[in-house]
């Protein structure tokens, strides 16, 4: 397994790239570090399969380095960069039989036979594969291929990563759940570097021990999942993250107070005085998480507010209130008694955030 850094890349699809928007990857310096389990997640066209793509050497970037442990291998062809790769949809050779196709990337690379057979077996096991070792793929469900799919990707042993590009999108939603704690499982037994991309924030929460969020050809975070809850660095991260999302609430600052829907939040944090600096073409926000939102009784200190509706979880209670002029939402715990309607909304400082254009005021 290896580190592997990405060195200022940047990558366009375009033959001459005029602004920032012709670029899929705008610029990417980060590092992978060896034996981690990483989810790369953010929404459709964020460029993860292109940045995959640029790892692996389907794809070279306009600009910049990859090194595996400290090396360049930029200019390599995949096949010499011993990274597998596990694609959306099923990889596989049809007329080969399952231990066939499990088989096939070690037979490539000349592995003694013995060895084959003894890595087919563990990861069928592993993959509930094992029943149907002897069957031709041609006749699988889709499931079972995907599955395979996987196999051929976790068969290798002295692969640098593995890098999984949405492999479950096509399986069901129950094998789904079993499938991402089996590679939790692969992960710690054989310590590798996986990157595994998805869409889906409980997806990424579950897998990874960290997850690198990107937006717009942008990593714009990188942490663990309380991380990324506790302190989001970005707006994007603030509402993909978090069930229901952060509150944003575009503003303006001075004083020490966002105005925001017609009301005036008190913000004290790092950044205020930032946020009162900046100029008029700068998007402002102020955003607090559905949790921090402290729903009170309406003589209590706050700000005024209307609950409109209260969605019972069983766990958590969502509440949605009218606030000023727009609608924000608590997420307040099962057994809280809230108010009939009219009530307070307290901010607490510490957790109310502010951003300028997108990124968190510091
Ligand atoms: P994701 O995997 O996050 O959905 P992609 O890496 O596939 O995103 O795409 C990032 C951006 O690059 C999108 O705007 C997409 O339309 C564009 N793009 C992807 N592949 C190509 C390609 N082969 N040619 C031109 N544009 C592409
Ligand atoms: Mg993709």
């Amino acid at each position: 397994m290896a580190r592997i850094d990405l060195n200022e890349i940047a990558h366009s699809y375009k033959p001459n790239p005029q602004g920032p928007d012709d670029y899929a990857l705008k610029r990417i310096h980060t590092t992978w570090d060896d034996g981690g389990a990483y989810a790369l997640l953010g929404p459709s066209g964020c460029g993860k399969t292109t940045m995959l793509n640029i790892i692996s050497g389907l794809l070279e970037p306009s600009q910049g380095q990859i090194l595996y442990d400290g090396k360049d291998v930029s200019k390599l062809p995949p096949e010499k960069r011993n990274i597998a790769q596990v694609f959306q949809f099923p990889v596989l050779y049809d007329t080969m039989t399952v231990y066939e196709n499990l088989a096939f990337p070690l037979k490539n690379r000349k592995v003694p036979k013995d060895e084959i057979h003894k890595r087919v077996l563990e990861i069928a096991e592993i993959l509930d594969l094992s029943p149907d070792l002897n069957k031709k793929a041609a006749g699988l469900s889709a499931d079972a291929k995907q599955k395979i799919s996987l196999g051929r990707g976790l068969v290798r042993s002295d692969v640098a990563a593995i890098l999984f590009d949405e492999p479950l999108t096509v399986i069901d939603p129950h094998l789904k759940w079993q499938l991402r704690r089996k590679l939790k499982e692969i992960h710690k037994r054989f310590k590798l570097t996986l990157i595994y991309v998805t869409h889906d924030q409980v997806e990424a929460m579950t897998f990874a021990d960290k997850i690198v969020v990107m937006y717009e050809g942008e990593l714009v975070q990188i942490g663990t999942p309380e991380e990324l809850f506790e302190n989001p660095e970005h707006t994007f991260v603030g509402y993909f993250i978090g069930s229901p999302g952060m509150n944003l609430m575009e503003c303006t600052v001075s004083g020490g107070v966002a105005r925001a829907a017609g009301m005036d939040i008190p913000v004290s944090g790092v950044g205020t005085r930032r946020a009162e600096e900046a100029s008029g073409k700068q998007k402002v926000e102020v955003g607090i998480r559905p949790m921090y939102l402290d729903v009170r009784e309406p003589d209590a200190e706050g700000l005024p507010a209307r609950i409109i509706n209260v969605e019972d979880l069983g766990s958590a209670k969502i509440v949605t209130l009218e606030f000023g002029d727009t609608t924000v939402k608590a997420r307040v715990p099962e057994d809280k008694a809230l108010p009939a309607e009219e009530c307070k909304l307290f901010f607490p400082p510490e957790k109310t955030k502010v951003f300028i254009d997108g990124r968190l005021a510091k």
